[in-house]
């Protein structure tokens, strides 16, 4: 039999009622003769709601109980779609993660999937069993307590079976009916995409387009499965939603693909470190030992043997960071004449597997940003991504700029 994974993500089980709306599709597609294994979330809300619970319990919660309060919200929906099936005559049943076993690492609450074993879920299949509704975002360590996947593991449950089973396709039902060319509510003019290619997926998704969790689109990048993002609100045909896939099944593409943003950015500068080996070493590695993703990093050329570092970092991190500094420089390891924070940016980036074989990208996207006035703070690059730093208030307008200059509203 071919095989389908189907995951619906918390606004798609949200009620009862849209469970039985889920359990529909799941049914048609039964009816066109695939195995199904569909994964679920909790119900919208249900996940925050629980990790509230915990945060109020246990300031320092052990990370072990924090797992096993916040996987009970797929353990009810998992439940609830499988009845639902049964109630269609659908032959289904629910497994939790440990009944799989989904195997993962002991890192509780971003644990990592090790193994997923699938005699015990073929086999029922084979008995005429048609669907297996799996709980997303939940697995066991080898302690053999339950562990967690991270915030919208889900994906990455989904991704993870559709790999270990071989399955056609993977299916995501969101409340979005499928990846933009940047966020819809920043410019009207934003198109959904047919095709994108993982590695376009990839920038987009940890660039902030929250739809689909980065390590599910990693995983679906190394194992090649095919994963198409789609509405579970709206009648789907074959070719609805966006499908992400590799870079060889997309004929055409725009140069650029997309434009993504970051909102919530801050820029530190560390004014006059002395320029000399091991003084990267000795600012970054504090940073990252205090927890602090830093994301663009600048050095200036120096002149009489000092520098001056600039990098960029989630604003809610800013704290954390200066204390990290200061920490350095009482201790003399660094040793900077003034810390300078800016709080208001954010990080714009385009992103095509187009700019691989284009140059001038970066120029033509220089030029939008001046034609509008907008002043550039950091750049950075890589093959398929060109992101800058600028001041906040501007960053719609960027936005909406680059849209324009890259002609994104139009297919290629
Ligand atoms: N329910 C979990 C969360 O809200 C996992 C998921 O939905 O993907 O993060
Ligand atoms: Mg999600």
């Amino acid at each position: 039999m071919p095989l389908l994974v189907m995951k619906f993500g918390g606004t798609s089980v949200a009620t009862l009622d849209r469970i039985r709306r889920a359990a529909k599709r799941v049914g048609r597609e039964v009816a066109n003769g695939y195995d199904v294994i569909v994964i679920v979330s909790a119900m919208s809300g249900k996940t925050n709601e629980l990790v509230g619970w915990v945060e109020e319990t246990s300031k320092l919660y052990d990370a072990r109980e924090y797992d096993a309060v916040v996987s009970s919200g797929e353990q009810v929906t998992a439940g609830l779609m499988a009845l639902t099936l049964q109630e269609m005559d659908v032959p289904a049943r629910s497994w939790q993660g440990w009944q799989v076993p989904l195997k993962t690492t002991s890192a509780h609450s971003q644990a990592r999937i090790e193994e997923i074993p699938t005699d015990n879920i073929n086999a029922r299949f084979a008995q005429g069993m048609k669907v297996a509704v799996v709980a997303g975002f939940q697995g066991v360590s080898p302690e053999g307590r339950i562990t967690t996947l991270g915030r919208g593991g889900s994906d990455t449950t989904a991704v993870a079976f559709a790999a270990a089973f071989g399955a056609e396709r993977c299916d995501i039902y969101t409340d979005v009916d499928g990846v933009y060319t940047t966020d819809p509510r920043i410019t009207s003019k934003a198109r959904k995409l047919d095709k994108i290619a993982f590695e376009e997926m990839l920038e987009l998704a940890s660039l902030g387009a929250k739809v689909l969790q980065t390590r599910s689109v990693e995983l679906a990048m190394r194992y090649n499965v095919k994963l198409r993002v789609l509405s579970s609100f709206e009648d789907n045909n074959e070719s609805a939603g966006t499908l992400v896939c590799a870079e060889e099944d997309i004929m055409e593409s725009n140069v650029v693909a997309g434009v993504a943003f970051s909102r919530d950015e801050a820029k530190m500068t560390l004014l006059s470190v002395a320029d000399r080996p091991g003084i990267a070493a000795a600012i970054f590695g504090p940073l990252s030992e205090a927890g602090v993703n830093v994301d663009m990093i600048v050095q200036n050329i120096s002149e009489e043997g000092r520098t001056d570092m600039t990098f960029s970092l989630p604003v809610n991190q800013v704290a954390r960071a200066r204390a990290a500094m200061e920490k350095v420089k009482a201790s003399d390891e660094v040793n900077y004449s003034e810390l300078v924070t800016d709080e208001d940016v954010a990080k714009v980036s385009v992103v095509g597997i187009g700019m691989r074989s284009h140059a001038g990208v970066a120029a033509q996207m220089f030029k939008a940003l001046r034609d509008e006035g907008i002043n550039i703070k950091v750049i950075t690059t890589s093959e398929i991504k060109i992101s800058v730093l600028i001041d906040r208030k501007y960053m719609e307008l960027a936005v909406q700029a680059l849209h324009d200059t890259f002609g994104l509203d139009r297919a290629a």
